[in-house]
């Protein structure tokens, strides 16, 4: 009779640690996962053009206007909508204080495929040409 009640205090699925079941383990693992989605939109973005990365006072958008050198030669076919037929402008895909790269453009790809319309707006390196309805020129 002793002997018997003995092994019936210790049933064995108690002999494992409380942290080892299955529904702690899962709820650890939906914590960690809001922890991680919860960190994701901490990241600091930059105030004027939004992206990560950089702030407001290193911003390539907002700084000092980098002119590009004069000794590349401007490309004969807008890189937006590809047509040679318009004056070209040179237009700064990464923000005025960056020169690594650059686009020869048109007036109407500059204002409306790279500024969104406004020359206020952040420019960006247009993927398509609003202009001509078709990927731009320097993807092609
Ligand atoms: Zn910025
Ligand atoms: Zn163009
Ligand atoms: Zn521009
Ligand atoms: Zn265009």
């Amino acid at each position: 009779m002793y002997l018997y009640r003995s092994v019936d205090l210790e049933p064995r699925a108690n002999s494992r640690p409380w942290w080892t079941h299955p529904l702690v383990l899962i709820g650890t693992g939906f914590a960690i996962l809001a922890a991680l989605s919860d960190s994701a939109p901490a990241e600091p973005t930059c105030g004027v053009c939004g992206r990560p990365g950089h702030n407001r006072t290193s911003c390539p958008h907002d700084g000092p206007r980098v002119h590009f050198s004069r000794a590349i030669p401007k490309r004969r076919r807008c890189d937006c909508c590809g047509q040679a037929k318009y004056k070209k402008y040179r237009h700064h895909p990464r923000g005025r204080s960056d020169d690594s790269d650059f686009l020869d453009v048109c007036y109407d790809c500059h204002l409306y495929c790279c500024h969104d319309g406004d020359f206020h707006n952040i420019g960006i390196k247009p993927r398509d040409c609003r202009v001509l309805n078709r990927p731009s020129f320097w993807r092609t």
